[in-house]
């Protein structure tokens, strides 16, 4: 009989998720079977099950794209894995490796790209299945409750700051401090920059500030471009938007000093208006950026295994996840809830 495992079920968009018993899939040829032990629950995974994105995921699907665990099972000529390393399967679940953006390290953007929980089956389920040219290889010494964050949170804000090109000595604004921002900051001040943290809560600037912050401005009481101007006498060198929240984009893009770049990463549906003017006459850089890659990945989990960047967590059991989402959406998550699938 094929044993079963738990997993948390996006049955139908905007519906709670189902905790169903599945078959435990089998690893094909090429592929590798990972037996989680932890998955952070990004607020990409709430976009996923709202169905959110122009490019939708087809129900039902196992979201998760912070997942870290062991492998149990290789496939059919797998070598560069082996049974027992500890792994991570992130956002970029694989990509093609010969088109112009995988030779460039531009993987994300890959046309055949497949996404983690999202077009194939993630962490929300006690095994996955992974690719394993695409894994994060989790250094020894980091757990995989600490790595989690850092396979998605923590890449993507990594690769973020180094999008905007702002120089040691120089300010970031890190938009939204929660999951993605609350290891931005870290990121950046290990990269030797000063961090304007901007939030809506005082409970997450006050926690901005614990993990390093030198300013914080509240977006709701303040108006927040102005205030990130006069802090950084100018406008901040870089800004990195990890908000889900549109009105926090235009004022990004506001906030960003004279030549200075404003890199996007936060994914809320929909467009917000860009002051064409000041953007042009101010020769200003408005990026997206995406995950990361391999290597970016590498560096990001080496930063958290010399312990200059730690993600705050919150551990629950994979059956909590309708009720971290809720609290997700709610804005009630102090940093990163990882899923412990030792609870
Ligand atoms: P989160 O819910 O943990 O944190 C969001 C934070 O933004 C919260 O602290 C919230 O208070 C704050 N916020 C809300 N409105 C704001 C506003 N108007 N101004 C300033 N701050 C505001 O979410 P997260 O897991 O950090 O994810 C954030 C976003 O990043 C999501 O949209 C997610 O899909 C996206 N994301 C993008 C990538 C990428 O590769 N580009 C990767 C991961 C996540
Ligand atoms: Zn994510
Ligand atoms: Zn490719």
């Amino acid at each position: 009989m094929t044993k079963k495992m738990k997993a948390a079920v996006v049955v139908e968009f905007g519906k709670p998720l189902e905790i169903r018993e599945l078959d435990i899939p089998s690893p094909g040829a090429g592929q590798i079977l990972v037996k989680t032990e932890a998955c952070g629950v990004c607020h990409t995974d709430l976009h996923a099950a709202n169905g959110d994105w122009p490019l939708k995921p087809t129900p039902p699907f196992t979201p998760g794209h912070e997942g870290i665990g062991l492998v149990t099972e290789i496939g059919e000529g797998v070598t560069s894995v082996k049974v027992g390393d500890r792994v991570g399967v992130p956002w970029l679940y694989s990509a093609c490796g010969h088109c112009e953006f995988c030779l460039s390290a531009y993987e994300p953007v890959c046309p055949d790209a497949e996404f983690g929980g999202y077009t194939k089956d993630g962490g929300f389920a006690e095994y996955i299945i992974a690719d394993p040219n695409y894994v994060a290889h989790v250094p020894a010494g980091l757990s995989a409750i600490q790595a989690a964050p850092i396979i998605c949170a923590g890449i993507t804000t990594y690769k973020g700051i180094k999008e905007t090109e702002a120089k040691p000595g120089q300010w970031i604004a890190i938009s939204g401090c929660g999951g993605l921002g609350h290891l931005a900051i870290q990121y950046a001040k290990a990269m030797g920059l000063k961090v304007c943290a901007v939030d809506i809560d005082e409970g997450k600037l006050k926690h901005a500030t614990e993990v390093g912050a030198d300013a914080v401005v509240n977006a709701k009481t303040q108006n927040a471009a102005e205030a990130v101007k006069e802090i950084t006498g100018g406008g901040a060198h870089g800004v990195l938007i990890t908000a889900p929240s549109l009105p926090a984009f235009e004022q990004g893009v506001n906030m960003t000093r004279k030549h200075g770049t404003c890199a996007l990463v936060g994914l809320p549906p929909g467009e917000f208006p860009t002051p064409l003017f000041d953007v042009v006459a101010n020769c200003i850089t408005i990026k997206g950026s995406f995950v990361g890659n391999r290597k970016d990945m590498a560096e990001a989990l080496d930063f958290a295994a010399q312990g200059k960047v730690k993600a705050d967590v919150e551990l629950q059991p994979l059956t909590a996840i309708n009720d971290i989402f809720e609290r997700l959406e709610n804005g009630k998550v102090p940093s990163r809830v990882v899923i412990d699938f030792t609870l």
